[in-house]
């Protein structure tokens, strides 16, 4: 194997030794394949292709301290995938096979998870795809779920410093009854006009506002919004907004350090109000923002006043970061140890 630099590993693909793969034919889950190609021999017709039948899932396995690798609330991927199925009605993937899969891939490509101590992790990407034939607008009668890895490094190449964002009102990721909360391809492809426009202006990401009336925040473009304000962690409740795995965390860390949860709307214009803010995900577990522009009113609201996260936001990830490596106690059972 050549040598890997994992201390300048980038967010991006990384070509490991295995994947895997299972079928489902006529409602009928097959047996999990290993595969060490990269790539799907795909039918032309198949309805992930041409009517978006997809979803897919992001999740991370640490190397602690002990060497032993963890995965992190793996349970609450495959209910999500199995939510994001129904979204678009796709075979659901069974809560057994998606373990197998996940713990499978990664003992394969258990030299590939990077070292404790470098902030690096093995992301994991399970994929579920209508594989089956159809020209009709209908749900394939084939699916095909496979599980590939890699190695990265952190997501924003800032680390754990703040970024700027934009607001925007002109482009929408999702519709308001329509795919937001589920994690399906989609809702990417709409993202990603907004998110190029965003960063050739000079942000790291764009925060939606909400669809329908476009006074409330909504997505923090890939990742969650979420706000302190005194002793209140406040985080969008919105239908068009993905339940974050790691904004269900934050949440509950911020109850046990005796912080007050408010998930509930939050207006545009109450960004003025905030202590600190910041993006939560798998990705960057939290990303903190240091300025916010309103694209459309040239609002400007600042954060971090000395340059550095804020001390609420500090302690949260610390904290999320401790479990997630071993450091910490383990108190709700967030991590299970691939043996
Ligand atoms: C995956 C995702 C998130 C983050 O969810 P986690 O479970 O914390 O990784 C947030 N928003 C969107 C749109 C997502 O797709």
């Amino acid at each position: 194997m050549m040598e890997i630099d994992w201390k300048n590993l980038p967010f991006g693909y990384f070509k490991t030794d295995y994947n895997v793969r299972c079928y489902n034919r006529n409602g009928q889950w097959g047996v999990l394949e290993v595969s060490s190609s990269e790539y799907i021999n795909l039918h032309m017709a198949a309805t992930a292709l041409h009517y978006g039948q997809e979803a897919f899932e992001g999740m991370k396995a640490f190397r602690g301290e002990d060497n032993k690798i963890r995965l992190f609330r793996w349970e609450e991927n495959a209910k999500r995938m199995q939510r994001s199925a129904q979204g678009v009605m796709m075979a659901e993937v069974p809560t057994e096979l998606f373990k197998e899969a996940i713990f499978k891939v990664v003992k394969l490509n258990a030299k590939y998870v990077p070292p404790f101590g470098l902030g690096a992790s093995l992301y994991l990407r399970p994929l579920l795809i209508g594989s089956g034939p159809e020209v009709g607008v209908k749900p394939s009668s084939e699916y095909l779920f496979m599980v590939f890895v890699g190695p990265v490094g952190p997501y924003f190449k800032e680390g754990f410093n703040p970024v700027e964002l934009q607001v925007i009102g002109d482009y929408d990721r999702a519709a308001p009854n329509g795919t937001g909360h589920i994690k399906v391809g989609g809702n990417y492809a709409a993202s990603l006009r907004a998110l190029d426009r965003g960063k050739k202006e000079g942000y790291a990401s764009v925060i939606f506002r909400s669809s329908a009336d476009r006074d409330y925040i909504d997505e923090a473009g890939p990742a969650n919004f979420f706000a302190i304000k005194g002793n209140s962690y406040i985080t969008p409740d919105s239908h068009s907004v993905l339940p974050s795995i790691t904004n269900m965390s934050l949440r509950q860390i911020a109850t046990d350090m005796g912080m007050k949860i408010e998930l509930r709307s939050v207006a545009v214009d109450e960004l003025g109000d905030f202590d600190e803010v910041g993006a939560c995900g798998t990705a960057a577990v939290i990303s903190p923002i240091r300025k916010i522009v309103d694209r459309q009113t040239g609002k400007t609201y600042q954060y971090c006043k000395d340059g550095k996260a804020g001390p609420m936001s500090t302690k949260l990830y610390n904290k999320l970061r401790a479990i997630q490596e071993g450091r910490d106690a383990d108190t709700y059972n967030w991590n299970t140890i691939v043996e």
